[in-house]
């Protein structure tokens, strides 16, 4: 499976829409800005959104959620442990950003290794905490959309509230790694990769690096 993607808002988010070639049902993956454009790329292939799925509750991934949400009806899936951020702009940080504040009640708790479907694809979310503590990771149709957990040569950043490099790390190693060499992966930031190609070149993730990165 291929999805459909752009890039969005100021941060350049990594929105996908995967979708089901036999039945034209999607789903919106990480929707951060640009409704109007998401919903542009819908139409014109004519697909039928059922849930947009969120890896993260930061800002730069949920900004567009609500207007696709009141446009499509699809419904709002996001981890519980990054629920809360969705209804409050200093959780989420769109309130130190200047612009629009982010505020949304999410319809669907997304747990780990419950299966979405759409259409005939199936999505497995994967529950990778470090980034934030809710982060999701969705695997299916031999992609894996990553989120802000994995990047291509990179993990994301820690800092943030709810991040933890120890437990990011463990997450990769523990949950992501153990998934085949071949798979396409699709960040939430940045270019494809594969998990073998990380495996081998990603800084990251080589022998003993299990502490901070100092
Ligand atoms: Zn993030
Ligand atoms: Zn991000």
């Amino acid at each position: 499976m291929k999805p459909l993607s752009l890039i969005v808002g100021n941060l350049g988010v990594n929105c996908y829409i995967p979708y089901c070639e036999e039945t034209d049902q999607c789903a919106i993956i990480d929707p951060g800005d640009k409704a109007d454009k998401i919903l542009g790329l819908v139409q014109k292939n004519k697909l039928h959104p059922k849930y947009i799925l969120l890896t993260h509750g930061h800002f730069d991934h949920i900004g567009a959620v609500k207007e696709l949400k009141d446009k499509t009806g699809a419904q709002i899936g996001i981890h519980p442990g990054d629920a809360p951020m969705l209804l409050d702009p200093a959780k989420n940080l769109s309130i130190f950003t200047g612009g629009e504040t982010v505020q949304v009640q999410a319809d669907l708790m997304v747990e780990d290794g419950m299966i979405l479907q759409i259409g005939n694809i199936h999505l497995k979310a994967i529950h990778t905490p470090g980034h934030t503590a809710g982060g999701l990771c969705y695997l299916g149709g031999g992609v894996l959309f990553t989120g802000d957990t994995l990047f291509a040569g990179s993990v994301g950043r820690t800092d943030l509230p709810g991040g933890s490099h120890s437990i990011l790390i463990r997450s990769i190693q523990e949950k992501l790694m153990i998934l085949q060499d071949d798979l396409v992966i699709y960040p939430g930031h940045g270019g494809l990769s594969t998990l073998g190609q990380e495996r081998i070149s990603n800084p990251f993730l080589q022998a003993g690096e299990d502490l901070d990165f100092e």
